[in-house]
């Protein structure tokens, strides 16, 4: 790209008018699900007792026998067909972190040389498609290409264009899992199992646990001509290269600012259609970099939370280019400003309320209450690790660790006045804080639980594990990646925990002990046993690095090492005892894990080599041959004297690019020799270690030649968007 065409390319960006902001005249409360097939339209549009039966299967986890899917499928279609469609998919979330799709139309032939439209049970239930693309990690090798997709009656159908869009598990001819919602599914069945066990201590008539999941979802928009016009942003997602804007962040005028017209258009168009399709989008505001936002929804039941969330992201990038934009949903898209995150706002709750919600109105709604905020602990301290695992990534990488996300620790923020709480209860004895009152009636002596609103759990951004008043917090997972992934390690880790619990306190009630009592006895010991995962102070300094390693919390920050912990016993253990994932299928996911790791920066490193050789050393060397040139003409014109004195800055400048071109020249050389020989390395982990230890050290050694270049050579002769261009264009 020539210089002109940058600038014509920009001032395009800059000119772009605000599209007018769509409206409705409609409440969204009207036109809200208007695209889910959700218990309304099934009581619509199914005889009665087939809306009952689904609602069996749905609630009670009742099995799905083919009339009733056939029955169901019936009026599916005549639904769907109302609203324009033709076509009907299996929609599932396989490993590779995005969603796949396959449409089949409605058509069939009606054997009088016709057709007719036609959609059955079987076609809802169950699909057989071509796996073998897919990433599978070994489970399924390529000649089986066999793979299922089942429907998933707890995540509504929904009509998306003109296609019937259904929720699916994805799974390999042997059973495995292959994608995210199944395990998913299998852990929130462990979490409802253990966690209505212990809840009915307290309130004897729980009959089922739900996970809840609020995400947030922060992203960034780009003018579509300045990202067509950066290979990098193109290929990876992320810019490679790029000098800091002199301007960037540091206003803190970006946050919560006013929402420019253009965006606020396409936030607007993105609204609707999430209301349209079922999403309850609440909150939107810009977020602390320049041209970053941030939308959420009301939480939901986290399957469901999960399907919305990829929808959304599917949904935000059509949306975006609607609006001239492109929408990245990669954590570090510019260096040197914050990078996107994704908040998973995580609790459980029976019907009656949410578990972690204080203070209660008795002495036994306390103590669940602390019951629940402990076993969430203990949960996370025995697999800090695993749930660091669960959201490491090549691209997460960029933003963990740098002072603007969570630190590469996992620890939790519970605030003072709880933190008080559990060293009182842990300091004094069960006498102390049980008393019989009155009537007989137990009494606790825990001391007053504040009301726990956001505003007094005092806030503390560095943490990576929050509690927020009634949920906690996890702050590491990365923008673009699946919910679920953490969200299994969560839901399983916390049944483990439960289990646990469950099992010995009721070991001391068998002993005689009053359940009360016992309970008191277990909370007391495993506030003792994960002491070390709370942490209330400053994540992001030097010295929690090393306090955190003193208490044993996992503090490795290399991606391909951190991911060993996918196949460590003790998380084979608890996947398998609370029957979420076996071990092949952990082996499966860590091998995954670690090809994609790579990949991503086998791309990053090609296209980095290519756009230093073909776009950046070229200009800079056009550059330089001027100021030679230069350099020459005003020793012909000048006496030498003068010429040597006034050419001394651009003989300067000239060795400078020298230097520059040639560091480059020579590393991307070295970078290309670095991939060829981690690419010779058969095993997959150490594949990655040396793509980690060698190439990508590389990549942002030379990346920072280009950005000295960049401040060097001439304005009109630098090829691509630069920073400050790219982000204050909306
Ligand atoms: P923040 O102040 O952290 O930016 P937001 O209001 O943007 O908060 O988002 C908070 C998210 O947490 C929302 O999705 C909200 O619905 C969700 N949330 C609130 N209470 C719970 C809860 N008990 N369990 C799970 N998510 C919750
Ligand atoms: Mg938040």
């Amino acid at each position: 790209m020539s210089s002109t065409l940058r600038f014509q390319i920009v001032g395009e960006a800059f000119k772009k008018r605000p599209v007018e902001v769509p409206k409705r005249k409609e409440r969204p409360s009207e036109f809200f699900a208007k695209y889910v097939f959700n218990r309304q339209k099934m009581q619509q549009y199914l005889p009665s007792d087939v809306y009952k039966k689904m609602c069996d299967v749905i609630d009670g986890g009742a099995p799905l026998d083919m009339a009733t899917a056939d029955a169901v499928a019936e009026g599916m279609k005549k639904w769907a067909m109302e609203l324009g469609a033709t076509h009907c998919t299996h929609w599932f979330q396989p490993l590779t972190e995005g969603t796949a799709e396959k449409h089949d139309g409605f058509v069939e032939h009606d054997g009088k040389g016709g057709m007719i439209e036609e959609f059955t049970g079987k076609q809802l239930v169950q699909q057989e498609p071509d796996a073998s693309s897919f990433p599978s990690g070994g489970i399924r090798s390529t000649f089986e290409a066999r793979g299922y997709s089942a429907w998933d009656p707890t995540s509504p159908v929904f009509v998306f264009g003109d296609t019937l869009m259904i929720p699916t598990i994805f799974i390999s001819y042997t059973g495995e899992a292959l994608d995210y919602k199944a395990p998913l599914k299998k852990s929130l069945k462990a979490v409802d199992k253990a966690a209505t066990a212990v809840a009915r201590y307290f309130y004897p008539d729980v009959k089922k646990v739900v996970s809840n999941l609020g995400w947030e979802q922060e992203y960034f928009l780009v003018d579509e001509g300045l990202y067509a016009a950066r290979p990098d942003l193109l290929m990876t997602g992320r810019t490679l290269l790029g000098h800091d804007s002199a301007k960037n962040q540091q206003m803190d005028d970006h946050y919560f600012g006013s929402i420019p017209m253009r965006v606020a258009a396409f936030m607007k168009d993105l609204e609707i259609k999430s209301l349209e399709l079922g999403i309850p989008c609440k909150t939107r505001h810009n977020e602390v970099a320049p041209n970053q936002f941030e939308l959420a929804p009301i939480f939901e039941e986290t399957n469901l939370a999960v399907d919305h969330n990829m929808l959304i992201m599917s949904l935000m990038k059509k949306v975006a280019r609607k609006h001239g934009f492109r929408c990245l949903l990669h954590e570090k898209p510019f260096a040197g400003i914050n990078g996107s995150g994704k908040h998973n706002n995580w609790s459980l709750s029976t019907d009656t309320g949410i578990l972690l919600h204080g203070p209660g109105k008795t002495p036994l709604d306390n103590l669940r209450f602390v019951t629940f905020i402990v076993e969430s602990l203990m949960a996370v301290y025995r697999h800090n690790g695993l749930l660091k695992a669960s959201i490491i990534s090549a691209t997460n990488v960029h933003r963990l660790g740098a002072a603007e996300a969570p630190p590469a620790i996992v620890s939790s923020f519970l605030g003072k006045e709880i933190s008080n709480l559990l060293e009182h209860l842990e300091t004094s004895t069960d006498d102390e804080l049980i008393s019989l009152s009155g009537k007989q009636t137990l009494s606790l002596d825990i001391p007053q639980i504040p009301e726990l609103t956001q505003d007094n759990t005092d806030r503390n951004r560095t943490s990576p594990f929050a509690f927020t008043g009634n949920r906690f917090e996890f702050r590491a997972v990365g923008s673009q990646q699946n919910c679920a992934a953490s969200m299994i390690v969560l839901n399983t880790a916390m049944a483990e925990a439960l289990t646990n619990f469950k099992t010995r306190v009721d070991a001391l009630i068998s002993e005689g002990l009053k359940p009360m009592k016992a309970i008191l006895r277990i909370v007391r010991e495993d506030i003792r046993t994960c002491k070390p995962i709370r942490f209330d102070g400053n994540g992001y300094s030097e010295a929690w690095k090393q306090e955190a390693a003193r208490r044993g919390l996992d503090v490795e920050t290399s991606a391909p090492i951190i991911l060993d912990q996918y196949l460590k016993p003790e998380t084979v253990e608890m996947f398998g005892k609370m029957n979420v994932l076996t071990k092949a299928e952990l082996e499966a996911r860590n091998e995954i894990k670690l090809d994609t790791y790579i990949k991503k920066i086998q791309i990053e490193a090609r296209i980095f080599g290519d756009i230093c050789m073909n776009h950046i050393i070229p200009v800079a060397t056009r550059y330089q041959t001027q100021l030679i040139d230069n350099v020459h003409k005003m020793q012909q014109i000048l006496p030498a004297e003068t010429a040597d004195r006034l050419n001394s800055t651009n003989l300067s400048l000239i060795k400078q690019m020298g230097e520059h071109n040639t560091f480059i020249i020579e590393n991307v050389e070295r970078l290309i020799e670095a991939r060829r020989v981690a690419n010779r390395i058969k095993d997959g982990r150490e594949r990655a270690i040396a793509y980690h230890d060698t190439v990508a050290p590389l990549i942002e050694e030379i990346r920072y030649h280009v950005d000295q270049l960049e401040l060097i050579v001439d304005d009109e002769l630098w090829p691509l968007p630069k920073y400050r261009e790219m982000l204050f264009i909306h």
